[in-house]
């Protein structure tokens, strides 16, 4: 969803939510654990609030949300207060310092009841033509509390609904409004949920099932590993443009909404979002990962050097690197060392202000292991440089401890370009790569970027291995942060737009 992101404060790209969903066919029991559970096993997706619509079957929608993480908010008062059959969950990610982060209204699911409609949304996305779909609605005599794509795709559900009663049909036509890229789940009076996945399949969202003895549940999750959590099976993934509606007592009813020439699968799912024990549209995010490290091995010129393979040793860049650090090691037959210590109980070093408190936080959250990384050639796997700010402060850290040389391999392309899409990054000048390249030229800029890094050598993915290691199409593939080429008309226009305010400046 769109917030006021302070984008100084950015180190690594964020995703903004999760969602999940479940249904039962036992009217008797509460579903309100399994959402804990599936909610708690996507924290990665979002920390800053979390929240459960439940309902059940013949009562009205209960909804509860808080900030906080899940183990916080969804404590066992709740959980065993808020009680039925069928439900919805959601984790946010905003940034903090957004005026309105602590209020209700801006977590979700968004619980939305007015004379004509009740429903519950959960949302995991952003909709960049939000603001001229919102003018056109409160043109009609809407009124918004917020200021949230989110909330503009549920005013205009509602008003949709005003027109005709069938769910699917208040959706198909809802999203031939909606240009931007979104999972959502929808959680209405009735005990039904929807799940919709935009045209383009940016964001991910898989369907499963489990059956016990005494019930049987239908599951819809954000990444497979909230399906994995419950010991349930993954049916399959939410097609791009498609609305499945999952009953307690019918099943899985699926409907093709929109149909696109094309997907635009966000390939940082792969690189770094998504949970490596994740199975995202038919592909396991840790073996891509581990391809990606065999790809950086594969090409490394340092491995020709037996004097130099002597001495050196894979340090992943606790967590995220450790499935690439695995496959560049297994591909150099070079040894696997965990050199950098991570503190779990410090987190978000993103959102410190300024930059000296930045650099401090690094170190209070990675501290390298001396007795590892001391007269080594250290090869560090890490996932992704965004300002570089973050990496420059490893290389200090490991050449202090002693490190002979230090070596950055990164298993993403350079970042040249923001997201429109829902993920918070900085602005082009504010990524190295994206600066260093229309500094110095494509010749020149990642030497450029080593030097001011102050690594001792310097590899990125290419963009081919990445697309290969993924093993799907490129115009399967959402690559706009590597490639300036977006693909929503909406993106583009915006970005038109903003040439032509930054030119009239000049
Ligand atoms: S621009 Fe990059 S981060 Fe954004 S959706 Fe596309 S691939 Fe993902």
């Amino acid at each position: 969803m769109f917030t006021n992101k302070n984008q100084e404060e950015v180190e690594k790209p964020r995703e903004h939510c999760a969602v999940f969903g479940v249904t039962c066919d036992d009217e008797t029991y509460s579903i309100s654990r399994f959402l804990y559970l599936g909610l708690i096993s996507q924290q990665h997706r979002g920390q800053e609030s979390t929240g459960i619509s439940v309902l059940k079957t013949g009562g009205s929608i209960v909804t509860y949300k808080d900030k906080g993480l899940v183990s916080k908010v969804l404590d066992d008062h709740v959980l065993s207060n808020i009680w039925g059959n069928v439900g919805i969950g959601h984790n946010r990610y905003a940034t903090t310092g957004s005026q309105e982060f602590g209020s209700p209204d801006y977590m979700q699911p968004l619980h939305f009841k007015n004379n004509e409609i009740e429903f519950s949304l959960a949302f995991n996305g952003t909709i960049p033509n939000y603001a001229e779909i919102k003018q056109d609605l409160e043109d009609s005599g809407r009124i918004f509390v917020t200021n949230t794509d989110t909330e503009v795709v549920a005013q205009l559900i509602a008003t949709i609904a005003l027109k005709t009663k069938s769910w699917p049909e208040i959706l198909k036509t809802a999203s031939t409004s909606l240009d931007g890229s979104y999972s959502l789940l929808i959680l209405n009076a009735q005990g039904a949920i929807y799940a919709i996945r935009d045209p383009l399949g940016f964001k991910p969202l898989c369907l499963g099932e489990l059956h016990t003895e005494q019930r049987n549940y239908y599951i819809v999750s954000s990444e497979s590993c909230g399906i994995d959590v419950l010991g349930g099976k993954l049916i399959r993934d939410v097609e791009p443009g498609e609305v499945v509606h999952l009953s307690h007592r019918k099943g899985l009813h699926s409907e093709i909404m929109v149909k696109s020439d094309r997907t635009a699968l966000c390939q940082f799912e792969f690189v770094y979002f998504a949970r490596p024990d994740s199975v995202v549209d038919g592909v396991s995010v840790a073996q891509v990962r581990r391809q990606l490290g065999i790809n950086l091995a594969k090409k490394d010129p340092l491995l020709n050097d037996p004097k130099f393979k002597e001495n050196a040793i894979v340090v992943p860049v606790p967590d995220s690197g450790r499935s690439v650090a695995v496959g560049y090691a297994y591909e150099a037959n070079l040894p696997y060392v965990e050199g950098l210590m991570k503190n779990r109980y410090v987190w978000r070093t993103f959102i410190m202000p300024g930059q000296k408190r930045r650099e401090a936080a690094v170190k209070e959250k990675l501290n390298p292991i001396k007795a590892f990384v001391e007269g080594k050639n250290v090869i560090i796997l890490d996932d992704s440089i965004v300002r570089g700010t973050t990496t420059t402060k490893i290389i200090n850290l490991i050449r202090e401890a002693g490190a002979i040389s230090v070596n950055v391999r990164i298993s993403c392309p350079p970042v040249i370009r923001p997201c429109y899409m829902g993920i918070d990054f900085p602005t082009t000048s504010e990524l190295i790569a994206g600066n260093f390249k229309e500094r110095y030229g494509d010749d020149n800029y990642i030497e450029e970027i080593r030097k001011q890094i102050g690594a001792d050598s310097l590899r990125y993915q290419t963009i081919e291995d990445l697309i290969a290691a993924i093993g799907k199409k490129r115009n399967q593939l959402c690559l706009a942060c590597l490639t300036g080429e977006y693909p929503l008309k909406s993106v583009n226009k915006i970005i038109e737009m903003e040439r032509a305010i930054s030119s009239d400046r000049v």
